[in-house]
């Protein structure tokens, strides 16, 4: 796989606009479609700090046992990579619902400062 940012931003473009369930990158089978759909429309960056996805990385999903991967952007905060993470504009612990409508994009950093509390970026 290219590690260009720039690359793998437009190849997750060409798969997102077709109808695959899965991707295939790098001999790793992808799953989580509508994911990064989210990422392309938020412009791959931190909605708190504005960082920028500069590279990508493909990551075994932990939580699911059936084998998949995922494409796991970050984000460069001084010496530190720093993952970009779904967050809850309303949070689940007020309610809020798991819709793409409730979801912006956080670094992991500026999610855990934001933590249960609704903080309009
Ligand atoms: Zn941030």
């Amino acid at each position: 796989m290219t590690n260009k940012i720039t690359d793998i931003k437009k190849l997750l473009k060409t798969i997102v606009l077709s109808n695959q369930k899965t991707m295939i990158i790098d001999g790793h089978r992808i799953k989580n479609k509508e994911k990064y759909s989210l990422f392309l429309r938020n412009g791959f960056k931190c909605k708190c700090c504005g960082n920028k996805a500069v590279f990508a990385a493909i990551e075994k999903d932990e939580n699911c046992k059936n084998g998949f991967f995922h494409l796991v952007f970050y984000v460069r905060k001084g010496n530190r990579d720093v993952k970009l993470t779904i967050d809850h504009i309303i949070p689940k612990a007020l309610k809020g619902e798991n819709r793409e409508e409730n979801y912006q994009l956080l670094c992991e950093e500026c999610n855990r400062h934001k933590g249960d509390k609704l903080i309009i970026f």
